[in-house]
């Protein structure tokens, strides 16, 4: 089966390097994800656009919107990515470079740092991304639920905050990451409710084969269980990673075992091509 990676991460983020480093033991380089992707048959890989500035780690309050994927350059051609939105650095001059930015053919969507940038889904700072959003028919993707980083702020993030962007901007199509998790189950519901919501299944792990295997011993996967069943919307989930936050042939094999088996063709593949329509020519579908 062929798999799209609809949430990774490509950036030179201190975090990130010691989370591969010390936790998850991936090789958080373009060598180590090239070399993943081709043992998982991972065809593309979506990329969460993120920076941060030697002030401060993420999130960095003075980054530079758009933010983009620094890890490496050139960018893969099975990379592609969505340049994050720093709010604090919004301006007429950023939105008009992020409206340049959102033509490049390997930039696919928008992502939203909700709970590491204290706004709401519905502020009115995230208008014109919105505006942008729609006029090139581009998905935004929101961060929501725990937040990497003790300085987020969980309010901003939680799944319920979605359903007001998603009545009034019914224009556009949004991503919830993560699935809210852990309020997944207010995640699904927002999900199953709106018509332009979808979900991506990633970064509901942090560690090794052997951490997850550890969690399905115990009750740590329960709330997901209960909110993927519940949602009942095998059309509209993602799967995601949140590399380098896990290997990914280990959560391949987790997201297997939630999702019933005459779905895995949706979930790993058909709906990324669905929900981020300017894929398709890249991967030659
Ligand atoms: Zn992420």
């Amino acid at each position: 089966m062929k798999i799209i990676d609809a949430h990774i991460h490509f950036s030179s983020i201190n975090s990130f390097k010691k989370t591969g480093d010390n936790y998850s033991k991936v090789d958080y380089s373009e060598d180590g994800l090239l070399k993943e992707f081709e043992k998982t048959n991972v065809v593309l890989g979506i990329a969460m656009g993120v920076t941060e500035t030697n002030q401060q780690g993420f999130p960095s309050n003075d980054a530079q919107t758009p933010m983009g994927i620094d890890l490496n350059a050139p960018i893969p051609k099975n990379i592609v990515y969505c340049p994050g939105v720093n709010p604090y650095t919004l301006s007429q001059e950023s939105l008009k470079i992020l409206e340049k930015e959102v033509q490049k053919d390997n930039v696919v969507g928008i992502k939203i740092y909700l709970g590491y940038y204290p706004f709401y889904a519905y502020d009115d700072v995230y208008k014109p991304v919105y505006e942008i959003a729609a006029k090139y028919g581009l998905p935004v993707v929101f961060h929501t639920g725990d937040t990497y980083s003790e300085r987020g702020l969980l309010k901003y993030s939680h799944p319920l905050t979605l359903d007001e962007v998603a009545v009034f901007n019914r224009d556009v199509s949004f991503v919830m990451a993560h699935l809210g998790d852990p309020w997944v189950l207010d995640g699904a519901e927002v999900v199953y409710k709106n018509a332009n919501m979808y979900a991506d299944l990633s970064g509901w792990v942090v560690g090794t084969k052997e951490t997850i295997d550890a969690h399905l011993q115990t009750n740590f996967f329960d709330h997901i269980k209960h909110a993927i069943t519940f949602c009942d919307h095998y059309d509209k989930l993602l799967f995601g990673t949140d590399w380098p936050l896990v290997p990914i042939q280990a959560y391949v094999d987790l997201i297997k075992r939630f999702v019933p088996e005459q779905y895995h063709e949706d979930v790993f593949y058909n709906n990324a091509c669905k929900v981020f329509p300017k894929i398709k020519p890249i991967i030659g579908d």
